[in-house]
């Protein structure tokens, strides 16, 4: 697969091309990039390159089912937010948005990863 990962500097997001189309991956450290690699030709294996909500192809994005900010009051720890597939999808940028940093009970995989972590604590 042609992925690349690199640092939009102004951002200090990074991005990834997958055949050319660009894929945001969101705010990380730079020794993470391997790991977003790794979760997104898995995610694109798993699901193809395109919006699970709308089938968008452009401007696609990594989300997080239950969000990022939840997950670490779940002490969740950096290393696994990109490890769990489970709670990876792509959505583009648009539907990302709309979702807006919620859980989103319409998704039926919502409830089973929440009631995943809490049960770890
Ligand atoms: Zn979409």
């Amino acid at each position: 697969m042609d992925i690349d990962v690199s640092k939009i500097s102004l951002s200090g997001k990074y991005q990834a091309t997958y055949n050319n189309k660009i894929i945001e991956v969101g705010k990380f450290p730079k020794n993470r990039g391997q790991m977003i690699t790794i979760a997104l030709d898995n995610l694109i294996a798993r699901d193809g390159a395109k919006c699970r909500k709308c089938f968008e192809t452009r401007f696609l994005s990594i989300e997080h089912i239950v969000p990022e900010w939840i997950l670490k009051q779940l002490f969740v720890s950096l290393e696994e937010l990109y490890i769990d597939l489970d709670n990876l999808e792509i959505l583009c940028r648009f539907c990302n948005q709309a979702k807006s940093g919620q859980l989103d009970f319409s998704n039926p995989k919502t409830k089973i990863i929440l009631l995943k972590y809490i049960n770890k604590i």
